[in-house]
C-alpha cells in the first residue's frame, strides 16, 4: 500500500465508523480467520463492525473467537443488506470480485461505502478505494497482519487476533508447506504465537475433529481415484450419491484434492464434486510448479484462484465434466512435463 494510502486510511480511522466485513462464498479458514482478525481489530479500535459471510461455512471453522457474530447473508439478508447500505466502510476480504460473494453481489455493487479490498488473489477487480492486493502472499491472514504492523499497531494484537490470523496462515499454506511460505510467514507465525495464539489447540481444531462418516468419505473418493500418466495428472470424482451414503456435510471434502497430488510425479489434481441441489459440478485443481490451474480454470471451467490452487464450475453431467477434463489434457502435455 502507498504511504498516502496509510496516511489517509490512520486518518479515516481516527473517529468511530460504521464498518462492514465481507469475505467470499462458501468462505474457508483464511476467509473466517482474516475477516475476524479484523473484526476483533477494529473494536479495539472502537470502531462498529460487523462481519457478513455470504453463507454457512464448515463446523470446524466455528470455535473461531468471535464466530457467534458472524451473520449469514443467505439466512439474515434483510439485516446484512441494511448494515452494508448504512456502512461507512466496507472491507473486502480474500476475494477479487464482487461475483465471489454470491448474492451478496448486487448489495455489495449498489453500495456508496468506501470499499477496502485486502486479498492475495490474481487479477483483483477495480472497485475499491484502497486495494491492498499482492498474489505473492501466503493468505488474507498474512496480509491482515501486514496491514496491522503498517499501521504501526502490533501492540494490538491480543490472543483472539492472533489465534484468527495464525488460523488462515495455516489453512492456506497447507500447514507452512506451500512454496508460498516465506521466512517472513514464520516470523509472523512466530509473533502471533508470542500474542497468544495457541498453535497445538488451532491445528488440532482444524486436522483432528474429524468424523467417521467423513473419514468414509475420504476412502470412497480415494477409491475413486484416478490417473493420467502422460500428463502427469490424477483427479477424484464424488457423485451426489456417494456424497448422500456418507451423510455429506459442508467442509467434508475439504482436502481430498491433495491427495492426488501427493502422489509421486503428479503436478496436476482434480476433484470433481456433484452437487445435484445448485445443478453444478463443483471442481477444484492443484498444481506443483509453475502450472498455473488458475488459468485452465479460467479457460475452461468459469473459475479461478492461484497458480496453484484454484476452483471452478461445470454444468455438464459429472462424466461428461470429467470427458471435457480429459479431453483438454493434452494441450496441456508440453507444460505438465516440463514440470
Ligand atoms: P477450492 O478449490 O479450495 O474451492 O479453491 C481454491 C482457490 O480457488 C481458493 O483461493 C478459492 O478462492 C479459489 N476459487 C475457488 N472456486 C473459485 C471460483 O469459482 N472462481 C474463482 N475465481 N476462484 C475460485
Ligand atoms: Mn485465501
Amino acid at each position: 500500500m502507498k504511504k498516502q494510502d496509510l496516511l489517509d486510511i490512520k486518518h479515516l480511522f481516527s473517529t468511530p465508523k460504521h464498518i462492514v466485513i465481507v469475505a467470499h462464498k462458501n468462505p474457508d479458514g483464511d476467509a473466517i480467520g482474516s475477516s475476524l482478525g479484523l473484526f476483533h481489530y477494529l473494536k479495539k479500535l472502537n470502531h462498529n463492525v460487523q462481519v457478513i459471510m455470504p453463507n454457512d461455512y464448515p463446523e470446524f471453522l466455528k470455535w473461531v473467537p468471535g464466530n457467534n457474530v458472524v451473520l449469514k447473508y443467505e439466512t439474515d439478508k434483510d439485516t446484512s443488506d441494511n448494515l452494508i447500505n448504512c456502512a461507512d466502510v466496507i472491507f473486502t476480504l480474500d476475494f477479487n470480485a464482487f461475483h465471489r460473494t454470491g448474492e451478496m453481489e448486487t448489495a455489495l455493487a449498489n453500495s456508496e461505502a468506501l470499499k477496502i479490498m485486502i486479498d492475495h488473489h490474481q487479477a483483483p477487480d477495480n472497485y475499491a478505494t484502497y486495494t491492498y492486493s499482492d498474489v505473492s502472499m501466503t493468505s488474507t491472514c498474512e496480509m491482515v497482519y501486514n496491514y496491522i504492523d503498517l499501521l504501526n499497531d502490533t501492540n494490538l494484537i491480543d490472543a483472539d487476533i492472533a489465534t484468527c490470523l495464525y488460523l488462515g496462515i495455516m489453512t492456506d499454506t497447507g500447514s507452512f508447506r506451500f512454496p508460498s511460505t516465506t521466512s517472513k510467514t514464520h516470523h509472523i507465525i512466530a509473533n502471533l504465537i508470542e500474542k497468544g495464539a495457541n498453535n497445538s489447540q488451532i491445528h488440532n481444531n482444524i486436522y483432528d475433529t474429524n468424523s467417521f462418516e467423513r473419514l468414509q468419505l475420504l476412502g470412497c473418493a480415494l477409491n475413486n481415484l484416478k490417473t493420467i500418466p502422460e500428463s502427469k495428472t490424477a483427479y477424484i470424482t464424488l457423485s451426489q450419491d456417494e456424497l448422500n451414503r456418507y451423510n455429506y456435510k459442508k467442509g467434508f471434502t475439504e482436502g481430498f484434492v491433495n491427495y492426488g497430488l501427493s502422489l509421486q510425479g503428479i503436478v496436476l489434481a482434480a476433484i470433481f464434486i456433484e452437487d445435484k441441489q445448485e445443478g453444478i459440478i463443483k471442481i477444484s485443481l492443484r498444481s506443483k510448479g509453475n502450472f498455473s490451474v488458475n488459468l485452465m480454470s479460467r479457460e475452461h471451467f468459469n473459475g479461478g484462484g492461484h497458480t496453484n490452487a484454484a476452483g471452478g464450475r461445470s454444468s455438464l453431467s459429472l462424466n461428461e465434466t470429467v470427458e471435457k477434463f480429459i479431453s483438454i489434457l493434452p494441450s496441456y502435455n508440453n507444460a505438465l512435463n516440463n514440470e
